[in-house]
């Protein structure tokens, strides 16, 4: 498929020795398009408003931006300094998984950085755990990545200070801002920050008014948006409809599991229940499927997700919780069981499969007109041809 990587190095991008050895540990050999267009900015501690496509590597800007000033808190030798042991960079995430993917990539790619302290905060973890690590000065994270609700309520009960920020950056920023409750808690974060600080925003979709909201957080940001939304299409990825009842869909469905031949597989439906009643029925039918929803421990949660990205399991039946900003190599197909009821999510789903420009299939069932009516919008909007799902498909193909 199409990548877009440039012929240059990361080391082009003068970051630290030691980030530049864990990048080349992590296989990264050429920066993405969007890497190469936004780290130097990043790195110049520029504001960012950035929307590129799924799977391209928006994670590393924002990650190799800020490790690379991170050394410098580390290394401080100051030790009447205020500002040493501070959280100094906040990342914000609309799901707990993602926050959570988040952290181990800063970990990854900060494993030099000796000292330095990452850590990740959300909801569904006993509060008294993140104010027993706030409270000490040599367990107090320099990064932290955290869903809305959690960070903004740690501030408010003064036990999370983020004087020192330096910082902040909104992954999926479009989706953290268009809901009221996690706007307030975002703006509720902003405000209780300095003003002085780096603010970087990310995202494969943002149109028209969300734009706006967005650069109100921001100081003359470098904005880098793609208009043509027929270049938000993965070109590695073959995306068909399947027409069926809603009776069918479990038939259809056992069909394709049987006959596709797949790495890993997400199944999305429309609700928990449909998610949780989905996998019971593919395990009773022996595949090895599993499921992640929002009414399940999250502990439990994150030990399934983990599973699933360790290729323990080969098959994820989620909701949307899933359906944004997760990062699983090998999946290449994705399955709308149910059809998203909006246009950006779909974008966001079927991205899952053909990342970093590898080739994958979307297949959707289409029950009801308001589906078919969503089908169109799509190929529409996103200038794709999106066609009945043929009996037979070269395996090479995706
Ligand atoms: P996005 O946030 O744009 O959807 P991610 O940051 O999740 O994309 O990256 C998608 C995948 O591509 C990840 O598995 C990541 O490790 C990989 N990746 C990112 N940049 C590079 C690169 N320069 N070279 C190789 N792989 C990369
Ligand atoms: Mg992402």
């Amino acid at each position: 498929g199409y990548v877009g990587v440039h012929a240059t190095g990361f080391k082009d991008f003068f970051l630290r020795e030691e980030l530049l050895r864990a990048i080349n540990d992590a296989g990264f050999e050429h920066p993405s398009e969007v890497q190469h267009e936004c780290i130097p900015h990043a790195v110049a501690n520029k504001d960012i408003l950035c929307q590129a496509k799924s799977g391209m590597g928006k994670t590393a800007v924002f990650v190799i931006g800020i490790l690379h000033a991170s050394w410098d808190i580390v290394q401080n030798k100051d030790t009447a300094d205020a500002s040493k042991n501070q959280v100094t960079a906040l990342v914000l995430a609309h799901t707990r998984e993602l926050a959570y993917q988040i952290k181990n990539e800063f970990e990854r790619f900060g494993k030099f950085a000796q000292g330095l302290r990452i850590d990740v905060f959300y909801g569904g973890v006993p509060i008294e755990q993140h104010k027993t690590i706030l409270k000490d000065d040599s367990k107090r994270p320099h990064i932290l990545i955290g869903t809305p609700g959690r960070i903004n309520q740690l501030i408010r009960e003064k036990h999370l200070n983020v004087d020192h920020l330096k910082y902040f950056v909104l992954d999926e920023c479009d989706k953290c801002l268009d809901k009221l409750d996690m706007r307030k808690d975002v703006q509720n974060i902003f405000i209780a920050t300095p003003q002085e600080k780096q603010v970087m925003m990310f995202s494969a979709t943002l149109k028209g008014d969300i734009r706006d909201v967005c650069r109100k957080f921001m100081r003359n940001p470098v904005e880098i948006f793609i208009d043509d939304e027929s270049k938000l299409t993965l070109h590695g990825l073959l995306q068909y409809y399947v027409q069926l009842t809603e009776s069918e869909k479990n038939r259809k469905l056992n069909d394709l599991l049987d006959n596709l031949e797949f790495n890993q597989v997400i199944i999305f439906v429309k609700s928990v229940s449909r998610a949780k009643a989905l996998n019971k029925l593919l395990t009773e039918c022996n595949f090895p499927s599993t499921v992640i929803h929002s009414d399940m421990k999250q502990e439990e949660r994150i030990k399934r997700y983990t599973e699933f990205k360790k290729f323990e399991k080969r098959i994820l039946v989620s909701t949307d919780l899933m359906g944004r900003g997760i990062d699983i190599e090998r999946v290449n197909i994705v399955v709308n069981y149910d059809m998203p009821d909006d246009s950006n999510q779909y974008l966001h789903r079927v991205g899952r499969a053909g990342r970093f420009g590898t080739k994958g299939l979307a297949v959707s069932f289409t029950s009801t007109e308001a589906d078919t009516a969503m089908l169109n919008e799509i190929q529409a909007r996103f200038e794709v041809k999106i066609g009945p799902m043929p009996d037979k498909i070269d395996t090479h193909s995706y």
